[in-house]
């Protein structure tokens, strides 16, 4: 494929696919987005999941998982429910895998929702292609290429070195919408362009930092983005947000304050 089937988005191309309420929206019209993360090893990734969800544009949070109680503890405003996610309420697209552990039965329940689902990090490791190609709703990937490599059944090292003929073959096998995490973040469709996300930070390589990605990538899926361009606005904003908090001549930054200057890189292409 040629370098025109490569693109990057601006500003002005964020600023119009951002989910902006319309004078009559509620926050069902906006959008709820479902989280399903955390275990009782990993409660952190659940908050930051939730932290990124609630700050992407949907218009509520439900979260399902064991670490309700430390999401509500940083989240208030978060919806909770204890019980398997086909029975948490409505939900128009769901987060599924930071810190999830081995909760394969959850995955199912999601996969056979009928509204778009991101599948990151522990969610990753129970997927196979046959089962993502018999959805009837868009499905998002979100591997670092550790991950895209067990997908793909190679070295992390073959798809450092292939990154984009790696994103492009995970998105036609899985007939899914993957977003390649790293230096540069690329989101392939099955088809079409790749998106390459030029807004990224070095400074984003710090734990938790994805699942502040997906949860702000879900809202933007459950606000009726299409997978591509939430996937694409998710990581411009991700980006902007570390460089917001790392300042101008930067700085360490943990994924909390990532996920708490996502209204800031808001205002910035705005
Ligand atoms: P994860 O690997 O799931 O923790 O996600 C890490 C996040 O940080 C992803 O959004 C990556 O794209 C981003 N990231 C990691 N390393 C870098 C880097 N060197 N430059 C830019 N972004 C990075
Ligand atoms: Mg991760």
């Amino acid at each position: 494929p040629a370098e025109a089937d490569i693109e990057a988005l601006q500003h002005v191309d964020v600023a119009e696919l951002l989910p902006y309420p319309a004078p009559e929206s509620d926050k069902y019209r906006r959008g709820v987005v479902g989280v399903v993360a955390g275990s009782a090893r990993y409660p952190g990734a659940a908050v930051l999941a939730v932290a990124g969800a609630l700050r992407g544009g949907a218009g509520a949070v439900r979260y399902v998982g064991p670490a309700a109680d430390a999401v509500l503890a940083r989240f208030p405003e978060t919806l909770v429910h204890a019980g398997p996610p086909d029975r948490a309420g409505r939900v128009q697209a769901w987060v599924i895998g930071p810190g999830l552990g081995d909760e394969a039965d959850a995955l199912e329940d999601v996969l056979a929702s009928d509204v778009p689902v991101l599948v990151d990090a522990d969610g990753l490791r129970f997927l196979t292609p046959e089962r993502v190609r018999a959805r009837g709703a868009a499905t998002l990937l979100t591997p670092h290429a550790g991950e895209a490599a067990a997908l793909l059944g190679r070295g992390r090292e073959e798809v450092e070195a292939a990154r984009l003929a790696s994103v492009r073959e995970l998105a036609r096998r899985y007939a899914a919408t993957v977003l390649l995490k790293g230096s540069t973040t690329l989101v392939a469709a099955a088809s079409g362009p790749v998106r390459v996300n030029p807004t990224g930070t070095g400074w984003l390589a710090t734990a938790g930092s994805g699942d502040v990605l997906s949860g702000v990538t879900g809202s933007l899926l459950a606000a009726g983005l299409p997978a591509r361009d939430a996937g694409s606005v998710g990581a411009y904003l991700h980006g902007l947000a570390a460089r917001r908090a790392a300042g101008p001549d930067g700085a360490p930054i943990t994924a909390t304050e990532v996920a708490g200057h996502l209204p800031a890189a808001w205002r910035d292409v705005t």
